[in-house]
């Protein structure tokens, strides 16, 4: 919307805001942002001065500013938060700092000319993702596609677990090639993909939806897991894909799992998926992950010492939203107080997400140690290539309640065993056979799963 109404939008969901929040953290959190014009109609674009704010507000105060533009019925309003990089870092109120707005127009004038999807996170660069181990193969894969788009690898289909850059990583590659010139972006999630496609069917604008999603150079589908099932978006998908490959035009998907893992997806999708490059993003080490935490104070602005983040590092193991969502609550903690923080503060403060990590640290290895010890042969047997049954048996357990037990895919468990995915898929249903007439086995998976901490009952 246009810069005088998004004023008085924003006017009127702050009267119902002061309201509803103490006076001390609305002064903090949302009298430091400012609406500014655009030229979206159904959006609501506010200024932030960093992407600290942006974070903090967007996870805790985004469902209120909804409430409070529900209240003047404007609930169906796009809020877009911005970083304007030109105000100072501290917490200058609003109505003292200078509106500019220059660099946010010009900045999203770039964008506009060539990305026909969804917005583009501006934090979502190649310049603000760490590469390590465990991301950078896929790194590297997306790199090559940027330079050459629908020549290096056609189609790039990255997976791994939520929370682990894939989304980070798409966008990036979008920001590359829109920076470069190099053509017209489409990014897009499957969801929306899926709810256009509908819509376009229902008001028989299905013209207007392919000529958005085949003239392109670059798409880019997030989650496309979510087409598990969904005959009639398969379909269209298929004939979106079969265009814009046969133009070599760029496609580039995220899942959560493998191809091969995406229940009911047409035996003609597999395939296609798998003509370019499929690569795996995993967790980050703990070195990566505290250079992601460095990299993410650095950016911020924010003050925490370095203890502090090797303590989150060593701490929240399983994924990097919830790594970066625990820097934000210490440091928003630390800045409130404004007293040190301690390492019995921290712990405090990020108990339940400690809780969590320890639950999930029921990961691979865990399991491999758990089962290693019950059957008493040494963690090494696990990943060793020597087979003798008194060895190859407990691995094959393991490897069954790995599959069970964890959300971690086929190759992924078969990696942890120096194996491949065939030989888990084998020893889950070999395992899983022999617990309908064994007795005794079933009952050692039971006791097992129980020394995990894990579900309670055989399947
Ligand atoms: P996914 O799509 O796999 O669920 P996201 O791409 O949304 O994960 O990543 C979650 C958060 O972690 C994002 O804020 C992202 O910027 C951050 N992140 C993930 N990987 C990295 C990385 N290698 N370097 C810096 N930030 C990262
Ligand atoms: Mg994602």
């Amino acid at each position: 919307m246009e810069a005088k109404q998004a004023k008085q939008t924003w006017a009127k969901a702050c009267e119902y805001l002061t309201s509803a929040i103490s006076t001390d953290v609305y002064n903090r959190w949302i009298g430091v942002i400012e609406a500014i014009g655009d030229d979206r109609p159904g959006q609501l674009t506010l200024t932030v001065p960093n992407g600290f704010y942006q974070d903090w507000l967007e996870e805790h105060y985004l469902p209120m500013i909804r409430k409070a533009l529900g209240i003047s019925r404007l609930e169906n309003l796009t809020i877009v938060f911005t970083v304007d990089n030109s105000r100072p870092p501290a917490e200058v109120p609003a109505a003292t700092r200078p509106a500019v707005e220059k660099d946010v127009s010009a900045k999203r004038k770039v964008l506009k000319t060539c990305n026909v999807g969804g917005a583009l996170n501006p934090r979502h660069t190649f310049d603000n993702f760490v590469v390590g181990p465990s991301n950078s193969f896929a790194h590297a894969a997306s790199l090559a596609v940027v330079e050459a788009p629908g020549r290096a690898y056609n189609p790039l289909f990255v997976h791994g677990g939520t929370g682990l850059g894939k989304t980070h990583l798409i966008q990036a590659m979008g920001q590359a090639v829109l920076e470069r010139g190099k053509g017209t972006v489409c990014y897009t999630t499957c969801e929306t993909f899926t709810n256009e496609f509908i819509q376009a069917l229902q008001q028989h604008e299905l013209g207007a939806f392919r000529r958005k999603y085949r003239h392109i150079d670059l798409l880019l589908i997030d989650d496309i897991h979510f087409l598990a099932g969904k005959e009639s978006t398969q379909e269209e998908f298929f004939h979106t894909f079969n265009s814009l490959y046969e133009n070599q035009k760029q496609i580039v998907m995220t899942s959560d799992r493998p191809v091969s893992e995406i229940a009911n997806l047409q035996k003609r999708l597999v395939s296609r998926f798998e003509w370019g490059l499929c690569t795996e993003m995993e967790m980050a080490d703990l070195e990566t992950r505290v250079a992601i935490l460095r990299r993410k104070r650095e950016q911020l602005r924010i003050q925490l010492p370095d203890d502090a983040l090797f303590f989150i590092a060593e701490h929240v193991r399983s994924n990097i939203r919830k790594l970066e969502g625990s820097l934000l609550r210490a440091a928003s903690y630390a800045s409130l107080t404004r007293k040190p923080l301690t390492i019995e503060a921290l712990e405090y403060l990020l108990r339940d997400t400690i809780e969590q990590e320890n639950q999930t640290a029921l990961t691979i290895e865990g399991i491999q140690r758990v089962v290693a010890e019950y059957y008493d042969i040494r963690l090494g047997d696990m990943t060793s290539k020597q087979r003798p049954q008194n060895i190859a048996f407990p691995r094959q357990v393991a490897m069954y309640l790995c599959r069970e037990m964890t959300d971690h895919s086929l190759p992924s468990i078969g990696n942890s065993f120096g194996r491949n995915h065939a030989t888990v898929l084998h020893a889950h249903r070999s395992v899983g056979m022999k617990m309908k007439t064994d007795a005794g086995l079933r009952q050692t998976i039971l006791s097992l799963q129980q020394r995990l901490g894990g579900v309670t009952a055989p399947s």
